[in-house]
């Protein structure tokens, strides 16, 4: 590290900026954004135009013309030049002389502070540096965290300082202010308030006041969709949480890929079924997670697509809720969403597809059990999940509740992963096309709708020339 990131407090100080141009009126606005008061050395004669965007910050801005000389510079709490090489090495001499602070515009080494690329969110600033290596850079990593920070962090700040002074209270009681914050922070009333409601937050906020204790040091379980398998589409708030979680209990529809974007010291936990075993159980897992909580943990339950669609996250749902743990639900791309938007596959389409299911053929009571008189619609598509290994009774199932053998269907396996694959055909064939795309996880989709995807359209081309 070469150079110590600082906030400083411009309001007390004035900064002398000398140059005119672009980089010039760039730094000046940052400055003013800053609350900083200016004595600008312009070098042009229209600065009155620039001037009007930064006046309504507060502080004031001096306009002087010409070069400084030393005695104009003493007493400046830093110094900023862009005004050509003569007078930039002059003022950069000075400044050494006088040990104020200085900064010459893409002169790294005339300068002895560098301005970093800022997100500002008003309360919360985040400051990114290369070291003067490269700007480009320095953007790229701004625009990233951009995407990661909630849009409200800033007034979420601003909202968390107006309870500074009646923490005190809560001290008296014993309770730790970091945990009760982090609980604030990464859970419902974080959530709520980061989505835009902030009288709920508020409301919910006084209550964790009121009933904060000593022994209050419950922790919390986030239940998070992953989507599908590509770690790009993990929602923005899904990140965030992974980002935020002492533990990960995670099953085996989560690929490391995904694993890697969560926090680097965060605990991660396998709770699947791995091929052939059994797995510890939904009981056994409902049990870790309250453990977990109780022990004041930050706990994350990541789950693939979404967690309340044949996820079991219901289960989890209420026995945490039973148990007093605070619980958030963070959804995700279910696998049909994420499936079909690769395969180019439109799940309605107008008049021919005007009803969607989703389906588990993964019952109780076995597939033959499930009732396809409903299903039999031919205007409907149907998306069937964990259906791959009993196709046939899928298949039988429609065809003897009606559908049109002819229907067309794919079967999409292992949906946006390094090796996902897509086999399409009719309702009659659906049995082979399962057996025909090797391990899930895979979905069966049966619909008119299916025809107008870009698999099936790929595949009638190859079907025209084997054809021919
Ligand atoms: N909660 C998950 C579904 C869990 S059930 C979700 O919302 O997607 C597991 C079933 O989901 C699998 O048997 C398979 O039918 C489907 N599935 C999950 N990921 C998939 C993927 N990447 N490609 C195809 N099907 C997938």
């Amino acid at each position: 590290m070469r150079f110590l990131p600082v906030f400083f407090d411009l309001s007390r100080g004035s900064v002398v900026l000398i140059g005119s141009g672009a980089p010039v009126i760039a730094k000046l606005r940052l400055l003013r954004a800053a609350g900083a008061n200016v004595r600008w050395f312009s070098q042009s004669a229209d600065a009155g135009g620039e001037l009007i965007h930064a006046r309504h910050y507060a502080g004031t801005i001096e306009i002087l013309a010409g070069e400084p000389v030393e005695k104009d510079l003493a007493g400046a709490f830093a110094i900023v030049s862009f005004a050509g090489k003569d007078i930039d090495e002059r003022v950069a001499r000075h400044a050494h002389t006088l040990n104020i602070p200085v900064n010459i515009v893409d002169r790294p080494d005339l300068s002895n502070f560098i301005f970093p690329a800022v997100v500002d969110r008003g309360d919360v600033v985040v400051a990114i540096s290369t070291g003067g290596a490269s700007t480009v850079l320095a953007r790229r990593l701004r625009e990233k965290i951009e995407t990661i920070l909630p849009a409200r962090i800033g007034e979420f700040a601003g909202w968390m300082r107006t309870y500074r002074e009646r923490l005190g209270e809560l001290r008296e009681r014993g309770v730790s202010i970091r945990g009760f914050w982090e609980q604030v922070i990464d859970g419902p009333i974080g959530a709520a308030f980061l989505s835009g409601q902030q009288e709920k937050a508020e409301k919910s906020l006084l209550r964790k006041f009121e009933g904060a204790t000593a022994s209050n040091g419950n922790g919390i379980v986030h239940l998070v969709g992953a989507g599908p398998g590509d770690a790009d589409l993990l929602t923005l708030r899904a990140l965030q949480t992974l980002q935020a979680a002492d533990v990960i209990f995670y099953d085996e529809l989560i690929g490391p890929d995904i694993l890697d974007r969560a926090r680097r010291d965060a605990k991660q936990v396998f709770v699947g079924k791995r091929k052939g075993q059994p797995g510890i159980g939904q009981d056994a897992i409902n049990r870790l997670l309250v453990e977990a909580a109780q022990a004041g943990q930050n706990v994350v339950r990541l789950k693939g697509g979404d967690p309340f669609i044949f996820g079991r996250g219901g289960e989890e749902l209420e026995f945490l809720q039973q148990a007093g743990i605070a619980v958030t639900i963070v959804p995700g791309i279910t696998a049909a969403l994420g499936c079909a938007a690769e395969a180019g596959l439109p799940l309605t389409f107008r008049k021919e597809a005007t009803r969607l299911t989703f389906v588990t053929a993964n019952v109780a009571e076995g597939a033959e059990s499930i009732d396809w008189t409903s299903l039999a619609d031919p205007q409907s598509t149907l998306v069937v999940y964990m259906g791959l290994s009993s196709a046939a009774v899928v298949q039988k199932g429609l065809i003897g509740a009606g559908r049109d053998r002819a229907t067309p269907v794919a079967v999409l396996a292992r949906g946006t992963q390094p090796d996902s694959t897509a086999a399409t055909g009719r309702l009659d064939e659906l049995r082979d096309l399962a057996a025909s795309v090797g391990e899930g996880p895979a979905l069966l989709v049966v619909g008119e709708a299916v025809a107008h995807s870009s698999v099936w359209k790929a595949d009638k081309s190859i079907r025209i020339e084997a054809a021919a």
